[in-house]
């Protein structure tokens, strides 16, 4: 899978783990901090991008209380997907990770606590039908219209969250630099494709 930004690979195989010398914001007691290292296999799947996370390459670990039972449970992200979707425990984490470039992911995880709708995007396709209602204009996205798609995060997942028209973007993110988090989670895009896209965005609604 294509990604915008690519981590260089983890240099030592020593974990990087977050040292916490205020109490975390979570509401829960974690005894266990989030984790930044080098994956040890390839079995894990990112929770954002549901794609493979490749041996050796660095992944995020956040903690969460375990949903099925006493303990914790880590959820894997590769580094972009936990710096675009969940912003806050990524940034929480990366300052620790001494020795390793990550402040253009740092800078759009803290773009992401900015501009609070933002962490909810999760790419742009043209609308396969015309049934879905724009969450921001809350008309009907006609088939073939660009439209952005958002997801939730709640339950330790991510959920489809419905879609925004393109020509709403800066409406419902306030703001129109997306173009590296649609290029991350729709890699099958082409220039052509974003160019469009571009266009609907910076256009935004026609006032009738
Ligand atoms: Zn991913
Ligand atoms: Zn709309």
């Amino acid at each position: 899978m294509m990604r915008s930004v690519k981590p260089s690979r983890a240099s030592a195989s020593t974990p990087i783990q977050a040292e916490h010398r205020a109490p975390p914001a979570s509401p829960y007691n974690r005894s266990v901090p989030h984790v930044i290292e080098p994956a040890s296999s390839a079995r894990a799947k990112c929770r954002s991008c549901d794609q493979p996370i490749a041996k050796g390459e660095l992944r995020f670990g956040e903690r969460q209380p375990n949903a099925f039972g006493e303990g914790e449970m880590t959820l894997w992200f590769h580094l972009p997907c936990a710096a675009y979707s969940r912003p806050e425990p990524f940034l929480e984490t990366q300052a620790a990770a001494a020795g390793e470039d990550l402040e253009p992911l740092a800078a759009a995880a803290r773009f992401g606590i900015e501009h609070r709708r933002v962490p909810r995007l999760h790419g742009a396709e043209r609308a396969t039908s015309g049934r879905a209602h724009c969450r921001s204009c809350r008309e009907l996205i006609a088939k073939g219209d660009w439209r952005l798609s958002l997801v939730f995060f709640e339950d330790y997942r991510f959920s489809p969250g419905g879609y925004v028209h393109a020509v709403c973007a800066r409406d419902y993110f306030e703001t129109i630099e997306l173009f590296e988090r649609i290029r991350h989670f729709s890699p099958a895009l082409s220039e052509h494709d974003i160019e469009q896209i571009a266009a609907a965005m910076s256009a935004g609604r026609r006032t009738p």
